[in-house]
């Protein structure tokens, strides 16, 4: 019997429910049947994160998250306009009922490399809906482009990407609920930038505008060794 007679290709929906059934093996039945003390007790996670809806940057999955850990949420190049509480409607109260009721400690944007919204941004796509999206970060590319020109495509790409991680930090900072919080020392707030490539996640300094790598802890600087004297 040829081999892809024994092992016909999975379906689509197979993917999914043998995937939902190796998370109900591990959540519900063995080990501490967390999501049974989830549904008993209700969540109460520390974090919130947004980030892009790019399939290869999932925060449960990059975070190594349990369920119950974090709130997501993914909107593309995890751009993040000035407050409108209109427009902003859903965000502003995902923000509220995270931040007032359910008490999280850090709200976390992550942005990431090779991010195809940023893409369409700095290249220009003829979707008219993303790029009437992309164009909320505009300001980003404008900034990127100062910094290190035109010349070099995959750099202003990796700096676009970075300005907008710095340009959604900046704007969510301004919403209501997150500045309240935020005074009142309740909330920390974080700008990070996943480098997909190098496996890598930046963070974002406002003191000293700049990223600087947190994980993995890059290896301290090592000490030039004094040749011992000869006796
Ligand atoms: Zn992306």
């Amino acid at each position: 019997m040829p081999r892809d007679m024994q092992h016909p290709p999975k379906t689509t929906e197979e993917t999914l429910t043998e995937g939902f059934n190796r998370f109900r093996c591990k959540h519900y039945e063995n080990g501490a049947g967390l999501m049974k003390k989830l549904v008993r007790n209700g969540a109460h996670p520390d974090f919130f994160i947004i980030n892009c809806i790019d399939p290869r940057n999932g925060a449960d999955v990059v975070f190594d998250a349990p369920p119950g850990q974090q709130f997501l949420r993914q909107q593309m190049g995890a751009i993040i306009p000035p407050y409108d509480a209109a427009k902003q409607a859903e965000l502003a109260a995902a923000l509220s009922y995270a931040i007032d009721t359910k008490k999280i400690k850090q709200l976390v944007i992550m942005g990431h490399s090779q991010c195809g919204a940023v893409g369409a941004l700095v290249e220009g796509t003829t979707d008219p809906l993303i790029n009437d999206w992309v164009q909320m970060a505009a300001d980003a590319k404008t900034l990127a482009e100062k910094k290190v020109g035109l010349t070099d495509k995959e750099a202003l790409l990796r700096e676009t990407e970075r300005q907008t991680v710095i340009m959604s930090f900046k704007n969510v900072m301004e919403y209501p609920m997150v500045k309240k919080a935020v005074a009142e020392g309740r909330l920390a707030v974080s700008g990070w930038y996943f480098d997909m490539e190098k496996g890598a996640l930046h963070e974002y300094d406002p003191k000293k505008a700049a990223f600087s790598q947190i994980a993995p802890k890059p290896a301290a600087p090592q000490k030039p060794k004094t040749p011992k004297p000869h006796i």
